[in-house]
């Protein structure tokens, strides 16, 4: 059927003539009326109704063909109201031509307004109704060729609702309509409405065979779409995939699973891999429960076993599957190796046993601390550490620290809550048998995904260490001790030389002035002058003795203010003939602007005076160029000052450069090699630095470097108080 032209400015433009004047039914009666032609009729019935039997679809047409032979008509059709979805246009709104015969049949599919038109005219009146030039009236139909002299329609009805019309037209007045053409259409309307319903029921029919048709094209292509799916995973080999029957066999696996088991795909085909037989007998026992859970809801949930691989080693895996639908005994699973995440799992382990036994070993425990919740997680060996047993509680944390420790202990808890930093710390506990332990803490402040602060932290047992250390200061006092006994008798000699001169003057002096005293006249000036020597010489006698006597008393640390330029004048003057006995020229470029420095005299003197001996017996086999050593001064950045002693003599090795402050290192035959270690001791307790460097040219300099002032004064060799923190990391 093809679509009118539906032009809205004729249908609506104003009906020049009204229905009266256009209709003339009755008309039908009155007119001579030719006579019933049966055979005709009944032959035309039958061939309708076969026709209806027949070809359906096309029985419109037939019928309107027959209401032409029957009532020798130029035009013969029928109008039906249009449906909704089923036909075109909208609902019930308009009439359409469906079939015509003879003049008009070029206008099939075209038709009229179901409210303005003889269609709806008939339908309205709910009878036959005759019409002439109805054109007339609806202006819509004029240009419908040719025009119709006379139209008789006929309304037809489908369970009392009136569906369309049959319709006859004379185009000329060749013959007019009579009561015998009323009473044929009438019998032809009822036949129409049997055809209606016939094709009604006919397009429904197809409506639903195409319905049907196009849900199976979409489980059609659904399907083809999920085989796609099914199969692309199981080429993927993402996981292993097998076909399986209750019975045992496998039927069908992707590469994923035959590289799982090891087995080729020639295997499988023999049928010979079977997975009763690649289960070991200690996993039959999940086999079995999953069959009886197949058998029971048709799929069974993911379980873990193993299965033998072809050279009898084992593969670790997971899982699942189903029967296929309407199938009691085969189905599909799915595998996933578990080897990796076994390794992982065993090597998570095995970390976690070597980080246990390594916090045994170092004695090193730890622990998680998340603060909003105080949830405290300790490892075992801070448990040990403790000497406690779970469960922990804060009461009982706090009656192991140090009474002497605990107002500080608990400030840093608090800080700690309200902080988020880094913290360290050294602490005490007091431990049931009334020893002490020494702990030291380093947490780290970390943030969860919700932002709450959590700690980490390590607590190390430095109770060995800190006793070590106690013995260590001990041994050094006492060390330090002996060494100046050991560079003073080194000394002896140039010492007696010192003494000596004085005491060769003051000799010297006493006889002249007794000479003088005993010439007549006395030379009394003479006399006074030479006795004057006499007590200087006398007093830088005494004045060499007490210096001795400062190196070799055992006196405790003493700061002052010293002239580090000084006190290694001193030294040199203590040192010199020694040196000059080795052929060693001594060259000081001391500073002159150099700041005294807060510091114990002695000790630094002692320092110098083992640079000096070492620079000097460094050069004590050096032949070939002159022993120079230089005694150098300076100030040293942040208000600090540095003295060097620079020599030209063996140097060392860099090797053995990190080796030279150790306690009894000694490349000398009488070394003792406690020198060097006792001076960076003494640095060290300066809060300053002493190192060696090789120099660009032969030997080595030894430097020092100590800051001027030190407002605590010097680090004691006594074991300070147990908790000298907390000293803050902080992250910013
Ligand atoms: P000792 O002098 O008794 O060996 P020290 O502790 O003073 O002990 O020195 C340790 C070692 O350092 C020396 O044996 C020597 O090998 C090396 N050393 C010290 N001073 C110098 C120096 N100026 N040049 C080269 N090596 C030196």
């Amino acid at each position: 059927m093809t679509e009118t032209k539906n032009d809205p400015t004729l249908e609506a433009s104003i009906p020049t003539a009204s229905l009266e004047s256009i209709l003339c039914t009755e008309e039908l009666q009155r007119r001579p009326s030719r006579p019933p032609d049966y055979e005709k009729e009944n032959c035309a019935l039958v061939k309708l109704v076969s026709a209806l039997a027949d070809s359906p679809s096309t029985i419109f047409q037939t019928l309107a063909e027959t209401i032409q032979d029957i009532t020798q008509c130029d035009s013969a059709g029928l109008s039906l109201l249009t449906r909704d979805g089923k036909t075109p246009h909208v609902d019930g709104k308009r009439f359409y031509w469906p079939a015509i015969a003879g003049m008009w049949n070029p206008h099939v599919g075209g038709g009229t307004p179901r409210n303005f038109g003889p269609c709806g005219d008939v339908l309205d009146q709910n009878r036959t109704l005759l019409f002439r030039h109805f054109e007339r009236r609806y202006p819509y139909l004029i240009p419908v060729n040719p025009a119709a002299e006379e139209c008789l329609l006929v309304p037809f009805y489908v369970a009392g609702k009136a569906v369309g019309t049959i319709w006859a037209i004379m185009h000329s007045d060749r013959r007019k309509f009579d009561a015998e053409d009323d009473r044929v259409m009438a019998s032809l309307g009822k036949f129409a409405s049997s055809a209606y319903q016939a094709w009604m029921h006919i397009e429904e029919l197809k409506t639903e065979v195409a319905e049907r048709e196009r849900a199976e094209a979409e489980v059609r292509e659904l399907a083809s779409g999920l085989e796609a799916k099914i199969r692309r995973l199981v080429e993927a080999n993402v996981v292993g995939i097998v076909m399986f029957d209750l019975g045992g066999a496998i039927t069908g696996a992707n590469e994923a699973f035959l590289q799982m088991v090891q087995y080729s795909r020639e295997d499988l085909a023999t049928g010979r891999v079977r997975w009763t037989d690649l289960t070991p007998a200690e996993w039959r026992d999940r086999d079995e429960r999953a069959i009886v859970e197949l058998k029971a809801t048709g799929i069974f949930q993911p379980l873990e076993k193993e299965y033998f691989r072809k050279d009898g080693s084992r593969v670790p895996v997971l899982l699942g599957g189903a029967l296929f639908e309407g199938s009691r005994n085969e189905g599909v699973a799915f595998i996933l190796d578990l080897s990796g995440q076994k390794r992982t799992q065993e090597q998570l382990r095995r970390s976690e046993a070597f980080l246990a036994e390594a916090q045994r070993l170092s004695q090193i425990g730890s622990y998680s601390w998340r603060v909003a919740t105080d949830e405290i997680t300790w490892s075992d060996e801070l448990f040990r550490i403790y000497e406690l047993e779970p469960p922990l509680t804060p009461a009982r944390l706090r009656t192991r620290v140090h009474p002497e420790d605990l107002t500080l202990y608990e400030k840093m808890v608090e800080q700690a809550r309200s902080g988020g930093n880094d913290f360290e710390w050294q602490y005490r506990l007091l431990m049931p048998d009334h020893s002490i332990k020494y702990l030291h803490a380093v947490a780290h402040a970390i943030r969860d995904h919700d932002g709450r602060l959590e700690y980490i932290a390590a607590v190390q047992d430095v109770t060995a260490g800190k006793l070590m250390e106690e013995a260590r200061d001990k041994a050094r006092s006492e060390l330090a001790h002996v060494a100046r006994v050991m560079s003073l008798g080194t000394l002896a000699a140039s010492i007696a030389h010192e003494i000596n001169q004085p005491l060769s003057g003051i000799v010297t002096n006493a006889s002249t002035c007794q000479r003088m005293l005993a010439a007549a006249p006395p030379n009394v000036d003479g006399a006074l002058e030479t006795a004057r020597r006499t007590i200087r010489d006398a007093n830088r006698a005494s004045e060499v003795i007490r210096r001795l006597r400062a190196l070799f008393s055992k006196k405790e640390t003493a700061t002052e203010s010293v002239d580090l330029n000084e006190a290694t004048r001193e030294v040199i003057a203590l040192s010199l003939s020694g040196l000059q006995r080795n052929q060693v020229v001594v060259q000081a470029e001391l500073a002159e602007d150099l700041p005294t420095v807060t510091a114990d005299r002695v000790q630094l003197q002692q320092v110098v005076l083992n640079l000096l001996r070492n620079g000097s017996e460094a050069m004590s086999t050096v032949d070939d160029r002159p022993r120079h050593l230089v005694i150098t001064t300076e100030r040293d950045e942040g208000d600090r000052v540095r003295l060097s002693v620079k020599d030209v003599g063996v140097g060392f090795d860099s090797r053995a450069a990190h080796r030279l402050f150790e306690d009894f290192y000694t490349t000398k035959n009488d070394g003792m090699g406690i020198g060097l270690s006792v001076s960076k001791s003494i640095i060290e307790r300066h809060h300053g630095r002493l190192w060696a460097a090789k120099n660009d040219g032969p030997g080595a300099t030894f430097s020092f470097s100590i800051p001027c002032r030190r407002e605590e004064g010097l680090t004691s060799n006594e074991t300070g108080p147990a908790t000298r923190m907390p000293s803050r990391r902080d992250a910013a």
